[in-house]
């Protein structure tokens, strides 16, 4: 063997086994970590381009006591394979809706907050049941929770999923389209799902090429003029600079997110700042 290609492989073996480790070991400290609300929602507000807030995604962080400040990036995807996530989105939803219920009787019934539903959640629990028990529960507007879906997650479900979208909807969420864009058959979901808004995904701002971002640009521009058409509302996600808000402006983009105007802040500071 050559000996490069044996360290390749030996750094390669590592890697994974370390991987493994940790996953196991985040697995390992779910239950105590969901106990002892290790778990918490950061709030990335969402903006108009003259830097009016008008709501924010939660974001959950966990605030491990050995590991310090874990991003979903390194649990999410665990959580998915193994079947915890759904008691982790639950507990999130929780934390969004009781901060609507606050917010609401402080009198500021206009701001909104957009929760992250796993695809895999639909498959471990009754996500209608759970969301509107929720609602009910702590007695917000429905309009004020936003529910972010991907498009892998409507296009690879069942009839029962795209019919909880059509429910969703007449209960009075609104639903979004997560990543738009970055799946395989965005527009066959919007052919057919009824749905209030797109999420731009973020890979559009993102080009490996410069040369490439011209033709970004005007496939940002073409979508952007569909959703106008369909009567959707747009959210371009993962905006960093002015001139990208000045250019999505003027292409009729009304809602951003991204470190431009915020990064996900604890919601102690997102109040501070905002309201
Ligand atoms: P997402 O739903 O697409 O969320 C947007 C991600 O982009 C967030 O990463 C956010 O911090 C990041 N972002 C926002 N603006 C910018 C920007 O201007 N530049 C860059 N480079 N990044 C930006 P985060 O918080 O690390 O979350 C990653 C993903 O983890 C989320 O992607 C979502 O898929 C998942 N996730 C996060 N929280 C939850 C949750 O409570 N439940 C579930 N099921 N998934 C979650
Ligand atoms: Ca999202
Ligand atoms: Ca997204
Ligand atoms: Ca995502």
């Amino acid at each position: 063997l050559n000996e490069n290609y044996a360290r390749s492989i030996a750094y390669y073996n590592d890697t994974i086994l370390n991987n493994t480790i940790l996953e196991k070991q985040l697995v390992g400290d779910f239950d105590q970590a969901l106990k002892e609300k290790q778990f918490c929602m950061y709030l990335q507000p969402q903006m108009t381009s003259e830097g009016k807030m008008l709501g924010a995604e939660a974001l959950v962080r966990w605030q491990h006591p050995k590991r310090g400040l874990i991003f979903p990036g390194d649990f999410i995807e665990v959580f998915e394979k193994t079947g915890l996530i759904y008691r982790l989105d639950r507990f999130i939803w929780e934390l969004a809706v009781q901060k609507l219920a606050r917010w609401q009787q402080e009198g500021h019934s206009d701001l909104y907050i957009s929760v992250n539903i796993s695809t895999k959640d639909f498959y471990y629990m009754n996500v209608y049941e759970t969301i509107t028990a929720l609602v009910e529960k702590y007695r917000i507007i429905p309009s004020t929770l936003k529910l972010e879906i991907t498009e892998t997650a409507i296009m690879t479900g069942t009839a029962g999923e795209l019919d909880m979208i059509e429910q969703f909807r007449e209960y009075g969420f609104q639903v979004e389209i997560d990543d738009f864009g970055s799946g395989y058959s965005s527009f066959n979901t919007l052919k057919d799902m009824d749905v209030d808004v797109l999420k731009i995904d973020m890979g559009f701002l993102r080009t490996s090429k410069p040369e490439n971002l011209e033709k970004s640009m005007s496939i940002l521009n073409m979508i952007i003029s569909l959703s106008k058409t369909l009567g959707l509302s747009v959210v371009t996600e993962g905006v960093e600079t002015k001139e990208q808000v000045v250019k999505l402006t003027q292409m009729g983009c009304r809602i951003y997110q991204g470190y431009y105007f915020s990064k996900p802040i604890p919601v102690e500071e997102f109040e501070k700042r905002y309201m």
